[in-house]
Parts: C-alpha cells; sequence; structure tokens
C-alpha cells in the first residue's frame, strides 16, 4: 500500500547502504530485499542491484538487492522453459513478489538476454 512504511534496517557503521556505503542512517535495506538510497542516482546501482524507481519527490531511489533479483531472473528463465511468455505479471504471480519489480527485470533484460533466453 502506498504510504506504508516497510520493515527494514536503516544503514549503520555495521550495515552500509550498498549503493552509497551510508553508514548515518539515512538509507534502507527493507526486509523485504528492497533498499531505499537516499545519495545515488538511478544509474549508480551496483552490480546484480536493479533500479526499481525514484522515491517520492526525487529525494531517493529504490534498488532490488541481487538476491531478489536472482529470483525474478529464475522465475523469468523457468517460465520461458516452459515455453511461456515471461511477462511482468507472471514472474510477479510466480513470485510473489511486486509487479513493478518485475517490469524494472523486463526493462534491463534486453541487457542479459543471453542469460535468460533457452538456449
Ligand atoms: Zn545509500
Amino acid at each position: 500500500m502506498p504510504g506504508t512504511p516497510k520493515k527494514g534496517k536503516y544503514s549503520s557503521k555495521k550495515n552500509p547502504c550498498a549503493v552509497c556505503g551510508n553508514s548515518t542512517g539515512s538509507c534502507k535495506l527493507n526486509d523485504d530485499g528492497s533498499l531505499y538510497c537516499y545519495h545515488s542516482l538511478p544509474d549508480s546501482a551496483p552490480s546484480g542491484y536493479i533500479y526499481i524507481r525514484e522515491l517520492s519527490g526525487g529525494m531517493g531511489q529504490e534498488f532490488i538487492t541481487p538476491l531478489v533479483a536472482d529470483e525474478l531472473f529464475r522465475a523469468a528463465t523457468e517460465l520461458q522453459n516452459r515455453g511461456k511468455k515471461a511477462s511482468s505479471k507472471e514472474i510477479a504471480q510466480l513470485t510473489g513478489l511486486p509487479n513493478s519489480w518485475a517490469r524494472a527485470l523486463r526493462a534491463i533484460r534486453c541487457l542479459v538476454n543471453h542469460i535468460t533466453k533457452p538456449a
């Protein structure tokens, strides 16, 4: 639901932000595998992380961690192996993850098509 705060951990010395390295509590790693970063640009996602969207007012960016990105990639591959079209809706259904994440995955799939395309 929009406006509902997610559960998660704010960046700290022990858990610095994976995108910008902040350790003073301004960024947040959510329990669902998304990351809110307030000191980065959309193209600053580290390897394996996927950029999702701009947070309200352009104050920050939302990314997803490699763990959930892998889950989405696996679902896309599985759908294609079954001879189905790996649409964002199908990927979201299979993983139980938000449709917007699956859409972000599809947007970058052209770059990694060789990974997900069945042989
Ligand atoms: Zn950050």
